[in-house]
């Protein structure tokens, strides 16, 4: 799936109900070090609005192993996002706290489909 799949940091950000994710990284299960953007392929899916669904390969180059996550980014109230990480002991959650897009930045994107920053 690796050679298959573009960079996952080429399709950021994408928007999660008003907020907007702007990076996606990984660690190392092995070594527990951050495995850099351009090693990280996969594709990214939003199955509800409120939802955000990561599936990665990604190889780390100090391990010289190739590993899978799934991630997913769950707005669960409008100033949290539960992050959930798929593991060997199953699901983990660790919280957000966010800022939302003012609604004007919002409304301008929409109407010419740019990016102001
Ligand atoms: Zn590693």
């Amino acid at each position: 799936m690796f050679k298959e799949t573009q960079p996952i940091c080429v399709q950021m950000p994408v928007e999660l109900d008003g907020f907007e994710l702007t990076d996606f990284k990984l660690r190392c299960q092995e070594c527990n070090e951050p495995i850099p953007e351009a090693l990280t392929h996969g594709y990214v899916t939003q199955p509800q609005p409120n939802l955000v669904a990561f599936h990665a390969v990604c190889i780390c180059n100090e391990c010289n192993v190739i590993a899978e996550g799934v991630q997913r980014y769950r707005k669960t109230d409008p100033r949290t996002i539960r992050v959930e990480t798929l593991t060997n002991e199953g699901w983990k959650n660790t919280y957000m706290i966010i800022q939302e897009i003012p609604w004007p930045v919002r409304f301008m994107r929409k109407l010419f489909g740019f990016n102001s920053d």
